[in-house]
């Protein structure tokens, strides 16, 4: 299963390093493939990672996957779960955006009561965020560098620069 949710923010890394050429449709960094990971290593370590990724079903919001051994998996969110509410602000019509916004920027570990409605029902859900394991942001960087770096994530083969 991919990981979506740290792939949506190293595509936000990647088009903050890219300049906006026609080239972009060949999906290339154009910053060296050196500076890449040291920007993505800075944005992704320690942030506050919940595992799950959502879909706009217009109005609202849904999850779509729930990562494996995330903290959004270990306290038992399902796929098709609708967003009601985090922390007390309505997401009944909320976008991707809205959520993004309440999860912040903050990358201390958080604590977020998400009220879901499952098969009609609502429920309460307590979940604390983490941060994001070395061997995840390893496995990004890897991703990001075979993507738009063409730089194969094999052990055995070194990378040219
Ligand atoms: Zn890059």
């Amino acid at each position: 299963m991919r990981l979506r949710l740290p792939r949506a923010l190293l595509l936000v890394a990647c088009a903050i390093a890219a300049t906006a050429s026609a080239q972009e449709a060949q999906k290339k960094c154009t910053a060296s493939a050196r500076e890449c990971e040291q920007q993505i290593r800075e944005m992704l370590t320690g942030r506050a990672w919940l595992g799950v990724e959502l879909e706009e079903i217009n109005p609202g919001l849904v999850i779509k996957t729930v990562a494996p051994d995330s903290p959004a998996e270990r306290a038992e969110f399902h796929i098709g779960d609708r967003l009601m509410a985090v922390n007390g602000h309505g997401l009944k019509e909320g976008t991707i955006k809205d959520f993004k916004v309440l999860m912040g920027e903050s990358k201390e570990p958080r604590r977020l009561r998400i009220l879901i409605q499952r098969h009609g029902i609502l429920k309460m859900i307590e979940v604390r965020t983490e941060a994001l394991s070395k061997a995840m942001i390893d496995r990004i960087v890897a991703q990001h560098l075979a993507q738009y770096h063409a730089i194969a994530a094999t052990a055995s083969k070194s990378p040219q620069q």
